[in-house]
């Protein structure tokens, strides 16, 4: 029976240190903010920016919302992001992705100021990634590597095959694991025989986006299990790719879902949204 990864309590350790920290920049004088813009009101997308203001208010970091009409045109979300760019209260900008199909969300992260682009999707920070020389982890992958390290589960040398080539989660889950010596193979819907390579995993990182996708057969006795999939039941409830029942008795370690890479994507936003504010104030 595999041990449980607790995201939920991981998390808050993350959130407890990131508010100690926003409170001794606060005593310095420095106010630490973030600016969350979101168009058009999906449901799963208010729900996320509302889920990042409270974690903004548990670290006390001053959060900014911008709620825009779904008609909003790109040029006015250009011009609302490079006033934010401006903006000396503000250390972070996220825009709520995905945006309504008139906009093309590549000009817009384009246009966020890589200094405060606490997502780390803009194109200079998605490099610094790649040269492993980064001041912001996109959220996602940077949870994951944080949920292992503090398991105490070494990635050096380690098997580690991640499911998925996304550009949020995983290209850079892989380019993270590789920072940390792991020998990395990346799946995705072309790869054939996919069980054979997942077997081969000591680490296994799914993010693939359907339910139950990763059976008992495809992992190894005694792997670890990440499972980064969020899937909506018909019920509302969310679950994992991953059949938790059957593999956590086949793996060492395993996250459920929910309660494990979640929690843990908004607290590294907050880790992210402290760095840039650290950075934009000279302190190391
Ligand atoms: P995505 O952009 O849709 O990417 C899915 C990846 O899965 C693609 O690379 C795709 O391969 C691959 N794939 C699809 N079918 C496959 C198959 N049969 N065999 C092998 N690979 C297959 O999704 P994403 O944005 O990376 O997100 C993945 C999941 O993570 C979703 O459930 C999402 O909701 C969740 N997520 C969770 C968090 C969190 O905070 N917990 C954050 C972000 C995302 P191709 O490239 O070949 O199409």
């Amino acid at each position: 029976m595999a041990r449980i990864i607790d995201g939920k309590e991981i998390s808050r350790v993350v959130r407890e240190q990131v508010a100690a920290e926003v409170t001794a920049l606060k005593e310095r004088g420095i106010e630490t903010g973030l600016a969350v813009i979101i168009v058009g009101d999906d449901p799963a997308s208010k729900l996320y920016v509302s889920n990042k203001k409270k974690a903004c208010e548990s670290c006390g970091i001053k959060s900014f919302e911008y709620a825009l009409p779904e008609s909003t045109s790109q040029e006015e979300l250009i011009a609302l992001v490079r006033q934010l760019n401006g903006d000396k209260r503000v250390n972070g900008i996220l825009v709520q992705l995905p945006l309504p199909s008139h906009i093309d969300e590549q000009e817009v992260i384009l246009a966020i100021s890589p200094e405060k682009d606490v997502d780390s999707f803009h194109p200079v920070n998605v490099g610094r990634i790649m040269l492993g020389d980064y001041s912001f982890l996109p959220c996602t992958p940077a949870g994951v590597m944080e949920l292992l390290a503090r398991s105490g589960i070494e990635v050096e040398g380690k098997n580690c095959v991640v499911i998925g080539r996304s550009n949020i989660v995983g290209k850079p889950m892989a380019m993270l694991l590789l920072h940390k010596n792991g020998t990395v193979t990346i799946c995705h819907s072309r790869t054939r025989n996919l069980a054979d390579v997942t077997r081969r995993a000591d680490i296994l990182v799914v993010a693939v986006g359907r339910a139950g996708f990763v059976t008992a057969d495809m992992v190894k006795e005694g792997a670890v299990v990440i499972d980064v999939g969020m899937n909506r039941k018909p019920d509302g409830k969310f679950c994992g790719d991953v059949d938790f029942d059957n593999v956590k008795d086949k793996a060492s370690f395993i996250t459920p879902v929910p309660g494990g890479v979640g929690p843990m994507t908004i607290a590294m936003l907050m880790k992210n949204t402290l760095t840039a504010a650290k950075l934009q104030n000279g302190i190391k």
